[in-house]
């Protein structure tokens, strides 16, 4: 193959995995455990991605809602690992410590939890490392080479210049399937309202603390801009997708803007913003266009089903839905592979579903498994 000169060939991997999120790490972790050696890809410096960096912080449930967990495996090993090194509020049914015990009703009997995204993201690298995957962090997957609609491997950019680390098979994790849009796949792009999040307390916080001894609630959420319906959504900004550089500074500008307008407002020595994320907090930016669609249909079966979830959504207790592997790669492009919130799953339910933490997880253990027997 013939590089340009200023790309340095590196080592070639059964695997490599881009993007450090949950469905990266699973993915990764996954691959490694099917015998694939294998080079996950960061661009930033943590593991988690929006989980942690991002300050999500809220597994969503394993169950669905009527007592069943519906999905197991390193999703399973996931929340645990969250709640492993911190303080969790998994119900003591599903193995919690039962020590913060969950407050709303409404979650009172799911398998779910908050978590320390810090420390999460901490017991990441342990978990990642001893099953033997290897890291690259602070760089930037650019671009994939690619042989018609193979694709031989990615470019990667960082302090050490250009390098290309060739592969048997490549995961998009990125949360944008910028891989998988590079190399040709079709791909679709979502919209999303401006929502900015960060982490605080004040001294309420602090005084409520010492009195209840409730760690898990000390991180709490504050947020500018819109809920997950539009309420909020600053007036005439239009739809974000995320998928150019302007947009995505157009995003942080307004969102840490709009925060700072809000702390102006707060007793300067009596609050402290923990950290600020990140990565832009956007839900949906871009997913491929697969062999066929998951879209979250009750009972709906598949032939090549990978598994199975729930929904997290409380209108929708109760339901079943199986995820079929076409929904993790298009049939033209046979060693790439999505995993998280990319996979093809369009606006609606689908992708509601596919991209919340437990079903990224789920995809990504797939994607692993997958591109480990190619
Ligand atoms: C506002 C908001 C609230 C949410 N609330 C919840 C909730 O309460 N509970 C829940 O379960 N889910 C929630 N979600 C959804 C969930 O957090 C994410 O969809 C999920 O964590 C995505 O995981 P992922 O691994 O697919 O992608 P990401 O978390 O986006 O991970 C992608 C990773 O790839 C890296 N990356 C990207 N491009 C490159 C590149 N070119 N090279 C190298 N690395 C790259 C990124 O740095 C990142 O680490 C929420 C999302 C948002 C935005």
């Amino acid at each position: 193959m013939d590089f340009n000169l200023n790309v340095i060939k590196k080592e070639d991997y059964d695997v490599v995995v881009v993007g450090g999120g949950i469905a990266g790490i699973a993915a990764s972790v996954s691959a490694a455990r099917n015998g694939a050696n294998v080079l996950l890809i960061e661009k930033q410096i943590n593991l988690g991605g929006l989980a942690t960096g991002g300050l999500i912080s809220w597994y969503e449930p394993l169950c669905d809602g009527k007592g069943n967990q519906m999905i197991y495996g390193i999703a399973e090993e996931l929340i645990k690992l969250s709640a492993k090194y911190g303080f969790d509020n998994i119900p003591e049914k599903w193995g919690g410590s039962g020590i913060h015990p969950p407050k709303s009703q409404r979650y009172a009997t799911r398998y779910a939890t908050l978590f320390s995204p810090t420390v999460f993201s901490a017991a990441l690298d342990e978990f990642v490392l001893e099953n033997g995957v290897n890291i690259r962090f602070d760089s930037r997957a650019t671009y994939p080479v690619m042989d018609g609609n193979i694709c031989k491997g990615i470019i990667v950019e960082s302090v050490s210049g250009s390098e290309f680390f060739g592969a048997k098979a490549v995961i998009d994790a990125t949360g944008d399937a910028l891989v998988m849009h590079r190399a040709g796949v079709p791909t679709v792009e979502g919209e999303n309202f401006m929502t900015y999040l960060v982490h605080m307390y004040d001294m309420e916080d602090v005084k409520k603390l010492i009195k209840t001894g409730d760690i898990c609630r000390f991180r709490r959420w504050v947020g500018r801009g819109s809920d997950m319906f539009g309420n909020g959504h600053p007036e005439g900004m239009g739809m974000l997708k995320g998928v150019t550089s302007e947009d995505i500074t157009d995003y942080v500008i307004t969102g840490k803007k709009s925060m700072l307008e809000y702390v102006k407002t707060l007793d300067k020595d009596g609050f402290d913003i923990m950290t600020l994320p990140t990565m832009p907090q956007l839900r949906t930016i871009r997913r491929i266009v697969g062999k066929c669609d998951f879209n979250a249909i009750d009972g709906e079966t598949f032939a090549d089903s990978i598994g199975s979830c729930g929904d997290f959504r409380p209108r929708h207790i109760g339901k079943h839905y199986q995820i079929p592997k076409g929904a993790l790669y298009n049939e033209k492009f046979p060693n790439l592979f999505a995993a998280g919130r990319i996979i093809s799953a369009p606006k609606g339910d689908g992708w509601e579903v596919a991209r919340v933490i437990p079903t990224c997880a789920l995809t990504g253990e797939a994607a692993g498994k997958i591109a480990a027997h190619i």
